[in-house]
């Protein structure tokens, strides 16, 4: 048995909750079980009345607040109880602080930030990034049950979750105040930032990366977008150096978009980028390095500088 813990978010569940259910059920044949731990969990709850299950526990708090240990001790219980052979989280900032204490009071491996899981020669096999997303390894993991996993956000795609008609059976285990809910008094949530423009809506993007060089250049970009009816966006380097707002930021660490058209400009491909973007359905990339990862996932690729083709592009729709 597979089982997901989901994080109860604003009265609702963390979208990654969502992508690490839609991980868990191709990886087995019977849809995974959900866990729900904290406060208020009603709202979450309704959030997965229409996607299939195996069956969802409610480990609810008697007293409200992020309390990480109360949390923690109900997990590992459930978890010792239950006996998954796999626990799947995505890796958000409730999860950082959560998931390794349960997997250290447990005694059992943790792989974080997954971008892939598959089955395979006898094992599973968990891909992660290496050496800030230089490099990605594949995991295995050898010894007895539970292993736990985090899945970096965006890795997979929260559309392939199967919907139900019918609701899974939820059971709900009320705990009153265990001796560690007192151990400690939290800090409120960390508070992701959130953005003022929702480009998981937009139909087309036209995205910066740093191939883009300077003002004027970037300013060619917002003139490529009008023309074609386009959000700009960027990569990671463009938003950090203050070039454009951080919620224009595709990647794991900003967006995920889905659009009908990505023009990725100067962009190489790195993984934290591609996990925000691959959902495109047609990707035009313009590079002059033809060996950029980028082109591995285009539709359309354009090896060359963006000094000769981004005007010459702006000047050809303005033709039309
Ligand atoms: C924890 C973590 C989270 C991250 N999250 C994100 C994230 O959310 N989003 C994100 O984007 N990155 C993220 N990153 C950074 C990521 O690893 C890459 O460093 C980043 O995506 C690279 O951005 P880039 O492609 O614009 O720049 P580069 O990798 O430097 O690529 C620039 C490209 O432009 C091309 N180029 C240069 N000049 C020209 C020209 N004149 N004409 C045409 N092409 C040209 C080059 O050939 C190159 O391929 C994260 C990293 C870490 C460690």
């Amino acid at each position: 048995m597979i089982a997901v813990i989901a994080e109860p978010r604003d009265g609702t569940v963390h979208r990654g909750s969502l992508e690490a259910i839609a991980a868990a059920s191709q990886l087995a044949s019977r849809p995974p079980i959900v866990v729900l731990a904290g406060t208020g969990l009603e709202h979450a709850l309704s959030a997965l009345a229409q996607i299939e299950t195996g069956g969802i526990f409610l480990l609810e708090q008697s007293i409200a607040g992020h309390e990480a240990r109360a949390v923690v001790t109900r997990l590992t219980d459930w978890i010792r109880e239950a006996g998954p052979e796999l626990v799947l989280a995505a890796h958000t900032y409730w999860a950082r602080d959560v998931i390794p204490r349960v997997a250290a009071r447990l005694r059992c491996p943790l792989i974080s930030d997954c971008t892939a899981i598959r089955n395979g020669e006898g094992r599973r096999l968990f891909t992660r990034p290496l050496f800030r997303g230089k490099l990605t390894a594949d995991v295995a993991v050898e010894g007895p049950w539970p292993h736990l996993a985090t899945l970096q956000i965006g890795a997979f795609s929260s559309d392939s979750v199967q919907s139900s008609t019918e609701s899974a059976p939820v059971t709900r285990l009320l705990t009153t105040r265990a001796a560690d809910d007192s151990a400690g008094i939290a800090d409120p949530p960390f508070q992701e930032s959130t953005p003022s423009i929702d480009l998981s809506r937009a139909e087309k993007i036209v995205a910066a990366g740093r191939g883009i060089q300077d003002a004027k250049q970037l300013e060619l970009v917002g003139r490529l977008a009008t023309a074609i009816g386009a959000e700009v966006a960027a990569s990671r380097p463009l938003c950090d150096a203050g070039w454009l707002p951080l919620d224009r930021q595709v990647g794991s660490s900003g967006q995920t978009v889905a659009p009908r058209l990505y023009v990725a400009l100067g962009i190489s491909g790195a993984i934290q980028h591609i996990v925000g973007m691959k959902g495109a359905k047609t990707i035009v990339a313009i590079n002059k390095d033809s060996q950029a990862p980028i082109f591995e996932i285009a539709d359309y690729a354009i090896v060359g500088d963006l000094n000769d083709i981004l005007p010459a592009l702006i000047t050809a729709l303005a033709d039309d």
